[in-house]
């Protein structure tokens, strides 16, 4: 089989022009992502950089050659821009730019020399490839299998265009490396041609899972204290006491204290805050995911340990709220909490905080801001 460079040429443009306009309408689908954008724009300035130094080549001519190369530079930037702002990086270090500044000044010395404007181009490509790699390994926000894919492709697109470098400096007699020496080959040109679509269809994966992971958050995550929910907070128990079978488990049942005394006296926001606070505090004494908000000023938590240890625990946190409320609203009002506490070998979570609810109703009669420990529940 015979491969035609001026047909895979062509068809590496046009594959290139509509996949970044595919990629530039995704965006306006999800503008969230907002880096399907210049994704987009790095594929149509790829193809149209492709089109008019392909034009120079067989022209020779000065500028197809000069503005081709730089569409094609600006393609790389480009990309390297779109893999920043997926990773919710701010600011776009202007040094970046340095290859496309490079390639218009040393043109004029190198027009004439193929060899030479090949090793430029190569080793700037090659440079911008690894850099955008290295942004997607170095600073994922979200842990997804697609980005990871990304990076080995960019590595891959890194070390093609590196490889290029090499025929600009010495031909061999290894056949498919002088291949490499021409120009332009059928072979790259179809490495391009298959890579191409590869890249914008993992760009979109990246879109989708991030915008999946979004969702699975929000609807796992309190929003205004930024710890599990309910939903995750029944999914965590479960989990836990599944894997603890036999061995006791503790549930706490944490309510604030008079907490409607509070938003009517300082107002909804600062009630806001007590919330937020707590959670912190939370966080502060208890494993991750071991705790969660169950709605209103009503928070639980499930330990893998007796009630003696639990109740522990339970009046670790009491007593740092109460210090952190008193710091925080002073000493004439009562931000405190009361809990309750129950245990088992084997009972479900409901049951636990039913029984630690039981525990809580004693704790506000006995006063509040006091840990109260329930009756030994009987295994269920
Ligand atoms: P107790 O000590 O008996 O628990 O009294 P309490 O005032 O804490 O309990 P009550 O159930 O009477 O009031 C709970 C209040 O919590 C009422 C509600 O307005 C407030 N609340 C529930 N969710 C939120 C929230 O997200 N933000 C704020 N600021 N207040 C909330
Ligand atoms: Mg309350
Ligand atoms: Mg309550």
């Amino acid at each position: 089989m015979t491969l035609d460079p001026t047909t895979l040429n062509v068809a590496f443009v046009l594959l290139s022009l509509v996949l970044g306009v595919l990629l530039v309408f995704a965006w306006t689908l999800n503008r969230k992502v907002r880096a399907l954008l210049p994704w987009g724009a790095a594929f149509c300035l790829i193809a149209s950089g492709f089109a008019v130094a392909n034009l120079g080549r067989s022209s020779g001519s000065y500028p197809a050659l000069l503005i081709g190369n730089v569409l094609g530079l600006m393609s790389y930037v480009t990309l390297y821009a779109g893999c920043r702002i997926f990773n919710g990086r701010r600011g776009f270090p202007p040094a970046i730019v340095t290859g496309v500044g490079l390639w218009i000044a040393a043109f004029p010395f190198i027009y004439e020399r193929q060899d030479h404007r090949l090793i430029l181009v190569a080793l700037t490509t090659g440079a911008y490839s690894l850099l955008s790699a290295r942004e997607l390994q170095r600073h994922a926000r979200q842990p997804l299998a697609s980005q990871r894919i990304a990076v080995v492709l960019l590595n891959l697109l890194a070390i093609f265009n590196i490889m290029r470098t090499w025929p600009g400096i010495a031909l061999t007699s290894i056949p498919w490396i002088d291949a490499l020496a021409y120009r332009w080959s059928s072979e790259m040109a179809l490495f391009l041609v298959v890579f191409a679509p590869t890249l914008a269809f993992i760009f979109l994966s990246m879109a989708k899972e991030s915008v999946e992971l979004g969702y699975k958050q929000a609807a796992f995550v309190d929003p205004l204290t930024g710890i599990p929910n309910r939903r995750a907070f029944m999914q965590n128990a479960e989990a836990l006491i599944a894997s603890k079978a036999g061995k006791p488990v503790s549930c706490l049942v944490l309510d604030l204290d008079n907490f409607k005394r509070i938003n009517d006296r300082y107002g909804h926001e600062v009630g806001d805050t007590v919330l937020k606070l707590f959670g912190q505090v939370l966080g502060r004494h208890l494993p991750q995911q071991s705790f969660g908000r169950l709605g209103g000023e009503e928070f639980a938590a499930v330990l893998p340990m007796n009630m003696e240890c639990a109740a522990a625990l339970g009046e670790a946190v009491r007593d740092d709220f109460s210090r952190a409320g008193n710091a925080m609203l002073g000493s004439e009002t009562q931000v405190t909490v009361s809990v309750g506490c129950s245990a088992s070998t084997n009972a479900s979570i409901e049951l636990l905080l039913r029984e630690a609810d039981l525990a809580l109703y004693r704790a506000k009669d006995h006063g509040r801001n006091v840990v109260v420990s329930a009756m030994t529940l009987a295994d269920a």
